[in-house]
């Protein structure tokens, strides 16, 4: 069994490492016929737009497209969430190819943009649940997207509040903390549709194994407890 990463722009590098700290191989993707030699993919964070233009020239869609309609397990960080969203919109997002799969409408640079970049502590109680640890995680958000609504055979994994910004709000639908002094509005960051996971944020750029861990796990590349004696040790 072998895990892919697309390896055409974005943090590739940095989930190979994660991967290797685990014990586990990577091997990077950039041609459709390598798709055949890998049983479950890793698509990074990075620019969507770029990466799309890459793969299109690569002719990489439709060997991605089958590889999720085969229900081969996948993982998209950030710019891998967009691309396996079956709608994007938000700015500069016209016209941009997607793989599709997951049934949610994602919403690019939900947060702002480079500068408006934050991190977030995450209460993941089902994450912790099967791999241990506390159920806080730390959230790494690089421009990131949020997942506005998603499907009924879509599991919400993580939300968090909205930072409130009427501009951005207005387009949204959001109501301002005027009109809504009763409910905190969330946008969705990590969800889960059968064998698609999808995350907002960059667990790659953290030391905390644990999301690498359940994607393994949920592509059954390890057994359950193969990788609990090895999270820990880095071999970089
Ligand atoms: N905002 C980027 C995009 O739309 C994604 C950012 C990321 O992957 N860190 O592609």
């Amino acid at each position: 069994m072998v895990v892919g990463i697309l390896a055409l722009q974005g943090s590739f590098n940095e989930h190979i490492s994660a991967l290797r700290r685990l014990g586990v191989k990577g091997v990077e993707i950039r041609k459709p016929e390598q798709l055949q030699d890998v049983t479950s993919l890793i698509i990074p964070g990075g620019e969507s737009t770029t990466m799309a233009k890459l793969a299109e020239y690569h002719n990489l869609f439709p060997a991605l497209r089958e590889f999720v309609q085969m229900g081969k397990p996948v993982w998209g960080t950030c710019a891998g969430l967009i691309f396996l969203a079956n709608k994007a919109t938000g700015q500069k997002t016209g016209g941009q190819e997607l793989v599709g799969g997951l049934d949610c409408t994602v919403h690019r640079n939900f947060f702002g943009s480079q500068i408006q970049s934050f991190e977030a502590e995450l209460s993941i109680p089902e994450i912790a649940a099967k791999e241990g640890g506390p159920p806080i995680f730390r959230g790494v958000f690089i421009r990131a997207p949020g997942i506005l609504d998603v499907g009924p055979g879509v599991e919400v994994l993580a939300d968090i509040p909205v930072p409130f910004d009427k501009a951005s709000s207005s387009d949204l639908g959001i109501q301002s903390p005027e009109e809504n002094t009763h409910s905190e509005k969330k946008v969705i960051v990590a969800v889960r549709q059968g064998n698609l996971l999808a995350t907002a944020f960059h667990p790659e750029l953290t030391a905390d194994g644990r999301w690498h861990t359940y994607f393994l796990k949920m592509a059954g590349e390890v057994g359950e407890g193969a990788l609990c004696c090895r999270s820990t040790s880095v071999e970089d």
